[in-house]
């Protein structure tokens, strides 16, 4: 096929050529003082992106391994923790959390819906003996592009007057969505490199606050690679727990980089602009009566991915498959309950204005194409938006 394909998984993202070229270098010896430097320096900076003066660790791992990380760090078998369901990765990380010996209270969810921070109040208030030792929250999950309100969540907590951690699974919103640690008093942020941070698979992180660090003292969870307290250290083969990951560091500085020369908050304004083009265009699809947002809310709708559901019988596998093979636009499936019934649009991380039109426009050529009744004027309506918020 001539020309690009376009990437709109919410994960793995573009990774942008200057990141790549990079990595794109010999190794060196990793206990050189020129490499020191810069693996200190990383830790540093990556400070300032969590915005927290807590501290962050890094493992050569998925997400999941941060989820783990979290998880042995944070709690010991027989704890108890609330999990509000958002959908499926929370589902997951639920499943994790029990498979370490620890209960969990869920609360329920429609998969349509953000968190609700008055559900949380209620059911810390019930726990009236504080057995719950940390409230586990999604803030964008994945699978249904709902987004939640972490501050609001923050306020639900205090309100319960109880001390629980807030622990927040920050992988899709991470330099999507404003996330201020410290400031939103999140004690513990979990983040990995393929989405918002422009990145191959394969770093992940979690950052602690003080409340959190004390929290890894008292914790009885056996562990030994993802130990806190082993990683605190300056030698970098300790930091790491073994060989230091140094392609990955080097392509992170460079993510900084950029990081810093477009400026986080207007990297979160892009964001918010290209979701919301995206947001015009599937409203105008929406019209023909075969497909609408999974997220009720337009207010909960995350700017890191669109779901869009099928109504009634709209073949949403054909759609995707369709756009992936004689459009070149790569969608998300639908996920656990939501399988076949919608598909998922990525726009996380190294995008401008050509790429989602070119995205939004092979998604309306592939509606077009199948028949798949749509309203009319969506790419206009998205240009047009874009043009007039430039
Ligand atoms: C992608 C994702 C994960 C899992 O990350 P992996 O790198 O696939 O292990 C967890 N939580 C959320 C919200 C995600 O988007």
């Amino acid at each position: 096929m001539p020309g690009r394909m376009f990437l709109h998984t919410p994960g793995p993202t573009n990774i942008p050529e200057d990141v790549l070229n990079a990595m794109h270098r010999p190794a060196e010896d990793f206990s050189a003082p020129e490499f020191m430097e810069t693996m200190l320096r990383m830790f540093e900076e990556l400070k300032d992106l969590f915005r927290t003066k807590g501290e962050v660790f890094a493992y050569i791992a998925n997400g999941h391994g941060a989820w783990e990380a979290s998880i042995v760090n944070l709690l010991s078998p027989g704890d108890k923790v609330l999990m509000p369901d958002t959908g499926r990765f929370s589902l997951v990380w639920d499943d994790m959390v029990k498979a370490f010996g620890i209960s969990t209270v869920r609360l329920n969810n429609d998969w349509r819906s953000p968190i609700d921070p008055q559900a949380v109040e209620d059911a810390l208030r019930q726990d009236s003996e504080k057995k719950i030792k940390a409230v586990l929250a999604v803030h964008v999950e994945t699978a249904t592009g709902a987004v939640s309100n972490l501050e609001a969540i923050r306020e639900a907590i205090n309100a319960s007057g109880h001390p629980a951690l807030f622990v927040v699974d920050a992988i899709a919103s991470f330099g999507c969505h404003k996330l201020n640690m410290d400031e939103s008093g999140i004690d513990c942020v979990i983040a990995a490199s393929q989405k918002g941070l422009m990145m191959p698979i394969g770093i992940s992180f979690t950052a602690a606050g003080p409340k959190a660090l004390a929290a890894s003292e008292a914790c009885t969870s056996h562990r030994e690679y993802w130990s806190w307290k082993s990683r605190m250290a300056m030698e970098t083969y300790r930091r790491f727990c073994g060989t230091a990951p140094m392609h990955m560091v080097w392509g992170l500085m460079k993510v900084m980089e950029k990081v810093r020369v477009e400026g986080l908050d207007n990297i979160i304004a892009r964001h918010a602009r290209l979701a919301e083009a995206t947001r015009t265009a599937v409203a105008r699809w929406a019209e023909g009566g075969a497909l609408e947002f999974n997220t009720v809310d337009p207010k909960s709708r995350s700017n890191s991915i669109t779901c869009v559901r099928q109504v009634g019988q709209t073949d949403m596998n054909t759609i995707r498959q369709v756009a992936r093979e004689r459009f070149n636009v790569s969608l998300g499936g639908g996920l656990h309950v939501l399988a076949d019934k919608a598909f998922r649009i990525g726009h996380m991380g190294d995008l401008n204005e050509p790429m989602i039109m070119g995205a939004l426009a092979g998604i309306d050529l592939t509606l077009k194409h199948l028949k798949v009744p749509h309203g009319a004027g969506a790419l206009d309506a998205a240009a047009s938006f874009l043009a007039e918020t430039a």
